[in-house]
């Protein structure tokens, strides 16, 4: 194992290729981490991802892991392990809106895959992060990122109740967690972005619906992946070491 395996902290960031992921790992190696982060499909954008996180001074690790399947989201843990030996951060971040769908139209599939994604896969992430970084099983404590959303707490847009239903979920799972990982030396908070220009919104409108919803945002506009990214980073380091079991809204005042 290489000096820099053994002292820079690293995180692990589920869905960390593209949007509000990618920032997160750009401004975490600009911070001095280390990063492991999953993709689903999109290997180019990972490649693109790797090679910010490397001009930003980290080491990165890309691993093609399907955060609806448990023995993916298993082999991103080992790979974390094998390529640095450690684990200080977990940010939950991978996640997907859906396609619209009115509550009259409710379908098995369809709610299946969005629960899968944002609610089991952040349950499985955080069960392998925990086992790595608990301070009872021989880690060194560490923090967990909930990525949230302030439609837990507006309903979201239009048809999306599953989305927004999905990240109350989150919201929940984060006090759970702050009371029950304290112990092992785990801090746990979730970021709720507001309206945050990514290619997420293609599921419902793509830019038109950014550009026609952000200047009815408080202070005008949509954020940016990296505005999220900030206070992703600030959650994940030692400047955050009392905050715990924390909703933090990143949304313009929305
Ligand atoms: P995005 O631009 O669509 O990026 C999604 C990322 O997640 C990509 O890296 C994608 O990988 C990955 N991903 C999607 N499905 C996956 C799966 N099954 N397994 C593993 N990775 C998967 O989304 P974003 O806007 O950055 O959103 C990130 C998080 O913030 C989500 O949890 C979202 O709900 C939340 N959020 C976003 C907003 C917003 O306005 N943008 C607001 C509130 C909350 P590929 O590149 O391979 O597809």
């Amino acid at each position: 194992m290489t000096k820099e395996k053994q002292t820079k902290p690293v995180a692990v960031i589920t869905g960390g290729s593209r949007g509000i992921g990618r920032a997160v790992a750009i401004a975490l190696a600009q911070q001095g981490w280390n990063i492991c982060f999953s993709y689903a499909t999109n290997l180019a954008a990972a490649q693109e991802t790797t090679a910010c996180i490397e001009a930003a001074g980290g080491r990165a690790v890309a691993v093609k892991a399907d955060m609806a399947k448990r023995e993916d989201i298993k082999h991103l843990f080992e790979a974390t392990q094998q390529a640095f030996g450690r684990l200080d951060a977990l940010v939950n971040n991978a996640g997907i809106v859906g396609e619209p769908r009115s509550i009259l139209e409710a379908d098995d599939a369809h709610l299946t895959e969005v629960f899968r994604i944002n609610v089991l896969g952040s349950f499985f992430c955080v069960s392998e992060a925990a086992r790595l970084m608990s301070t009872q099983r021989g880690g060194q404590g560490g923090s967990i990122v909930n990525m949230s959303s302030a439609a837990a707490r507006h309903g979201g847009m239009p048809d999306e109740a599953h989305y927004a239903a999905s990240k109350g979920a989150i919201d929940s799972f984060t006090f759970a967690l702050a009371k029950e990982l304290a112990p092992h030396g785990i801090r746990v908070n979730a970021v709720r972005p507001g309206l945050i220009n990514t290619e997420i919104h293609e599921a419902h409108g793509g830019q038109a619906l950014v550009n026609r919803i952000g200047p009815t945002v408080p202070i005008g506009r949509a954020g940016t992946a990296e505005e999220v990214a900030q206070t992703v980073a600030f959650l994940c380091g030692p400047l955050s070491s009392y905050v715990h079991g924390a909703l933090v809204d990143v949304t313009g005042g929305r």
